[in-house]
């Protein structure tokens, strides 16, 4: 293996010294963890997505994990969710104690095809895991319905998200409001504005909130912020089984500078986006554009085209690497990983039985497998100037000529 030197990554964080300073001023302020800057990152994230209620937590993945158990999942329940995610939305699940139902995604937009949830509904389902997938929405009026109708929460994973947004009732309106119970968002390096790690759950309901807030911090029933302003001496009490999943305030005092952010960020990756799509129409009419449906508009985490057949994907992967150029494969499917291979889970469309297709391979998720083997996902970050977009298509059309089978 040759050493590439790597002049396009797939993906860039925005920081710079608002940052910097930022993460300097908690430090030197003496309270480092869960303190002012975490409530006040709480209250301008609530308030940026239009949310009642936010809480802090050190990444999505124990984002879900508490929205989950909030929304009553524990042992031998069931959740709908998708198979095509980050292995995190799976394993979620399974930190409760359930079994993920996974149900195929629509083709078009990579997210869970809402047409297919009614069938994989069954009497232990204790809710619905939706993913605003590369952070295009997912078709909440449709999942709401079915939600409302069979009385089942409704969890969004936002890890994504953060900026896009949906029409809702005539209005657009930010991803978290949120749209079902609770939306659980990250910020991840990966993701469009970043905490280093982090993680937000906004949620409609003040019961809810209370919870997360106590299981984030071992369940304690007096936070540590209370009784440092005590005037009287108090003793804390341990009501139920929390965990340690707090938020430093160095994280959240980067957080809300990467908020003021989060506006101009996104503004141009839909810049970023549309051009791709121009230049990719015009000379590679082959690959096949995402879709944003008429009432989404995406954040554009990651602009994920696929490729066309019978090309193979880790050869236009690799010949664009030796060009300098990193891209990552299509979403991975969690059922094709070895992680999967023993555990219970279920697809959707085959009744009250375990799925018998084998543990790489399930005929009910053929679009979910289908879109991980075809889709690529390419270099968008904001600071990619324009030369560095045509680049990316340069070398992917170079690509695509040499690996023609
Ligand atoms: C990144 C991601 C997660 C996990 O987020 P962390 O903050 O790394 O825990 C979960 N779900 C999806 C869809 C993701 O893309």
């Amino acid at each position: 293996m040759s050493l590439v030197r790597q002049s396009i990554p797939v993906a860039r964080p925005v920081l710079d010294r608002a940052e910097a300073d930022a993460a300097g001023r908690a430090i030197l302020s003496g309270w480092v963890t869960q303190g002012p800057e975490v409530h006040s990152f709480e209250r301008e994230f609530a308030a940026a997505v239009g949310a009642p209620h936010a809480c802090a937590v050190s990444n999505c993945t124990t984002a879900l994990h508490l929205a989950l158990r909030a929304a009553g999942v524990g042992p031998g329940d069931e959740v709908v969710t998708v198979s095509h995610s980050f292995i995190a939305s799976a394993n979620a699940v399974r930190y409760c104690g359930a079994t993920p139902v996974f149900v195929d995604i629509d083709p078009a937009t990579f997210n869970m095809d809402a047409s297919r949830v009614d069938a994989a509904v069954r009497p232990r389902t204790r809710a619905i895991l939706a993913v605003h997938q590369l952070g295009m929405p997912c078709d909440m009026a449709k999942l709401v319905e079915i939600a409302r109708r069979r009385y089942l929460p409704l969890i969004e994973d936002a890890a994504c998200a953060a900026g896009s947004e949906i029409l809702w009732n005539g209005r657009w309106e930010p991803i978290g409001k949120p749209h079902g119970d609770a939306a659980c968002f990250s910020f991840h390096p990966r993701k469009v504005i970043t905490t280093g790690d982090g993680g937000m759950i906004t949620t409609r309901h003040e019961d809810w909130d209370t919870q997360f807030r106590l299981w984030r911090q071992h369940g304690m029933s007096i936070p540590d912020t209370v009784r440092h302003h005590a005037s009287s001496v108090t003793f804390e009490e341990y009501p139920t089984l929390g965990y340690n999943y707090r938020m430093t305030d160095i994280q959240a005092a980067v957080g809300r500078e990467q908020l003021k952010r989060l506006a101009g960020i996104v503004a141009r990756r839909r810049e970023l986006a549309n051009r791709y799509r121009e230049r990719l129409a015009g000379r590679l009419p082959q690959v096949v554009l995402p879709h944003e449906p008429e009432w989404a508009r995406s954040n554009w985490q990651s602009f994920c085209v696929r490729l066309p057949r019978p090309v193979d994907q880790r050869a236009v992967m690799q010949a664009m690497l030796e060009r300098g150029i990193s891209t990552r494969r299509g979403v991975m499917c969690a059922h094709q990983e070895a992680a999967y291979a023993s555990e219970p889970w279920h697809c959707g469309d085959r009744g009250p039985v375990s799925c018998v297709c084998g543990p790489r391979r399930c005929r009910a998720l053929a679009h979910s497998e289908q879109a991980t083997r075809e889709g690529l996902i390419l270099p968008l970050f904001t600071q990619m100037t324009d030369v560095d977009q045509d680049e990316v298509v340069d070398a992917l059309a170079a690509a695509l000529s040499l690996c023609a089978v």
